[in-house]
């Protein structure tokens, strides 16, 4: 069995780990790889490599490191594909779907080209008498990424191409369920001539984790996956010292107004609910359908809808779902349904029973697309985050009790309305506690040049990813007053100076 290895310096390194772990095609439900687990030793070498070429490439000119990444961009561009099958080999997620994730994180790296002129200062003449004042941006040094498993090359994309573009080095912690990309990514960003150690990877579990959190020599974490771990990692890394962003779970809810187009909201939800078999941080898992009316003609648009998801492997062209992403997370979104029957939904459609017939691929991690009718907020369905192919229909009366529902969930990543009525949809974008709003737009990710982020538990800290947001949070703020010999002296002064 072939195995992953971390990317060090320049260099594929095995480390001196004994730990390794699984990694499963999903589609087949077959062990085709095996991960190495880090050791700290294995992390104080990736650290100590990104801090030994920091204080070069920070200083190196930022055209000269946008047009590495601008080589970098035009080689994802060629290889595309070669990149979305291997996320498939690993995720489970369609060919199109993973090539869509690429693409998306592609715009990060788009973005990040433009660094010269997104980290330019300010400049003041003249503040005081013969003082000028300016202000700039610098790197802040080794910066860490914690990924998760179901973006492998997008949410790595959405840090590390401003990060590098700033001046910064870059250790990448990627999802040990699904590691192969980040090799991938190293070895062309090597090929774009980034130069050793400003890039690294280090496979691993909570060992290489916990290291890099509390290294002495790593200033900031960028973090994303499931809020407990959020949560610690950025009480963790703040109690450290360390500047902190950490992405959680989520709960998205779509509420659907009576003057809907009900035909373009249940297109919406079928691909924002099923697609990728519902393991996106922005995939709808509540639909709030406002009255008893519109929830019983939505619920009767999906069934056939559901029942005609095209189940199946990546390597199948028609797929339009793939298996999730292991066997654990197979039974855990299963007991969801379980849980959520024996509390009181009504399983409309059952994807418990789906069975995969296609011939190589019966042990998949497959389930059907499941659809719950009457779901509580008192339901552990609803409460929590499933991150799998099932979609919970809270039936709410008025618009009032859709954004009371909301609100009171402690997710606030995104959420969307679909509705005709410009003030429902204005008020809506206005007043909801939600990081993102989509107003008939079901999956509201923002653009590569606008940041990511949610609100409440799904967001630790004070900055989004990417667009200025990640521009900030990867520089800091130096502001120099200066004056010259030639300028106005003065005797001395032991008041606070007022430049006037
Ligand atoms: P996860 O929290 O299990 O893992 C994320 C990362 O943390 C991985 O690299 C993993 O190795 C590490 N990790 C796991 N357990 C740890 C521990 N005990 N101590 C230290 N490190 C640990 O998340 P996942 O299952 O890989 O990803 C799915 C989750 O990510 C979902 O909750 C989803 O909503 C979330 N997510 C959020 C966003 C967002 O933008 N808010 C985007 C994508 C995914």
């Amino acid at each position: 069995m072939s195995e992953i290895a971390h990317f060090i310096n320049g260099k594929i390194v095995g480390g001196n780990s004994t730990r390794r772990q699984d990694v499963f095609n999903p589609a087949t439900g077959n062990a085709e790889r095996a991960v190495i687990l880090a050791t700290e030793n294995d992390v104080d070498n990736a650290v100590e490599a990104a801090s030994l070429a920091w204080p070069e490439w920070s200083k190196t000119p930022a055209l000269r490191r946008s047009r590495i990444l601008d080589k970098f961009k035009n080689i994802l561009w060629e290889r595309l594909s070669q990149l979305a099958e291997v996320i498939s080999s690993e995720h489970g997620k369609t060919l199109e779907d993973a090539i869509g994730e690429v693409t998306r994180g592609l715009e990060v790296v788009e973005f990040a080209t433009a660094a010269p002129t997104l980290m330019k200062g300010e400049f003041s003449e003249n503040v005081g008498s013969g003082v000028d004042s300016h202000m700039i941006r610098q790197s802040i040094g080794v910066c860490v990424g914690i990924t998760p498993f179901n973006f492998p090359a997008m949410v790595p994309m959405w840090m590390f191409p401003i990060a590098i573009a700033t001046g910064n080095c870059f250790v990448l912690k990627p999802s040990e369920r699904d590691p192969s990309a980040s090799l991938l990514i190293a070895q062309w960003l090597s090929e774009a001539g980034l130069p050793d150690g400003v890039f690294n990877v280090v496979q691993g579990d909570k060992v290489a984790v916990d290291r890099l959190i509390s290294h002495k020599d790593v200033r900031a974490i960028s973090f994303v996956g499931s809020t407990p771990i959020a949560n610690y990692i950025y009480t963790t890394g703040t109690a450290k010292g360390k500047r902190v962003q950490a992405l959680g779970g989520a709960k998205n809810h779509m509420v659907i107004m009576p003057d809907a187009d009900l035909d373009m909201a249940t297109n919406a939800l079928m691909g924002a609910a099923f697609g990728s078999a519902g393991e996106r941080c922005m995939a709808v898992s509540v639909a709030v359908p406002v009255t008893d009316i519109v929830a019983d003609a939505l619920v009767e648009k999906l069934i056939p809808k559901i029942n005609d998801l095209k189940i199946g492997p990546a390597a199948d062209s028609s797929s339009e779902m793939g298996p999730l992403v292991t066997a654990q997370h197979l039974q855990k979104v299963k007991g969801y349904i379980n849980s959520g029957e024996s509390e009181g939904a009504d399983v409309i459609v059952d994807g418990r029973e789906f069975k995969q017939d296609k011939q190589g691929y019966e042990n998949g991690f497959f389930v059907g697309g499941t659809l719950l009718d009457n779901v509580t907020e008192d339901m552990s369905c609803y409460r929590e985050e499933i991150f799998g192919p099932v979609l919970s229909v809270v039936r709410k009366k008025s618009y009032q009790e859709a954004i009371d529902l909301i609100h009171a969930h402690e997710y606030a990543n995104g959420t969307a309305i679909f509705t005709r009525d410009g003030d429902t949809a204005r008020s809506f974008a206005q007043d909801i506690e939600v990081g993102m709003v989509g107003v008939n737009v079901p999956i509201p990710v923002p653009m590569a040049f606008h940041s990511f982020g949610g609100w409440k538990r799904s967001l630790f800290g004070d900055s989004g990813m990417h667009g200025m947001e990640g521009i900030k949070f990867y520089t800091k703020l130096k502001t120099i007053t200066s004056r010259w010999p030639s300028g106005i002296r003065s005797n001395p002064e032991f008041i606070m100076p007022t430049m006037e």
